[in-house]
């Protein structure tokens, strides 16, 4: 059986279209992909246009190079990544120690139940329990009174737990 050259040629061309029609569709593929890509990676639209050009003019060796340089983390894991540093902080805030005696005391304690010293006061404007160290409230930012001189400030007011314990 032998081949019509004609057809042969057609068919070339029609495979040729074929090709470029794929590539055509392929790369605006492509573009949308870096573009969704870089929107959950950055904010900022410079970064966003900088990153969907590599592949508008380099096609896909244009997505290499993007993979190489696109920031590590989605804004997303950017998220919970921020989410679980803070849940470890508060960890470590409660599983702080008396300054005193070095026992270990939990966040929401006024007093430390081994040796008496005060950890924390109590905001005179709100009532919400500070840390010695802050020098305002938190809450309703009202002047701490003696924070910056550490350790004795607390421990001179140790004397009055009834009234400080019912928060
Ligand atoms: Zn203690
Ligand atoms: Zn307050």
């Amino acid at each position: 059986m032998t081949l019509d050259p004609i057809f042969l040629q057609k068919l070339f061309t029609i495979l040729g279209w074929y090709g470029v029609l794929f590539a055509i569709v392929l790369w605006l593929a492509v573009i949308r992909w870096t573009w969704q890509d870089i929107s959950r990676r950055t904010e900022r639209p410079a970064y966003r246009l900088l990153a969907a050009l590599l592949p508008v003019l380099l096609f896909l060796p244009g997505v290499l190079i993007y993979l190489v340089l696109r920031p590590k983390m989605t804004l997303d894991e950017n998220y919970q990544f921020s989410l679980e540093e803070e849940a470890l902080l508060q960890t470590l805030d409660e599983y702080r120690v008396c300054p005193a005696c070095e026992k270990p005391i939990q966040a929401n304690w006024t007093f430390c139940p081994v040796c008496q010293t005060r950890i924390r006061s109590k905001c005179s404007g709100c009532g919400e329990l500070l840390i010695p160290e802050w020098a305002i409230c938190p809450v309703c930012g009202r002047q701490v009174l003696s924070s910056s001189t550490g350790g004795n400030s607390y421990i001179s007011e140790h004397t009055d737990h009834s009234r400080d314990n019912n928060r």
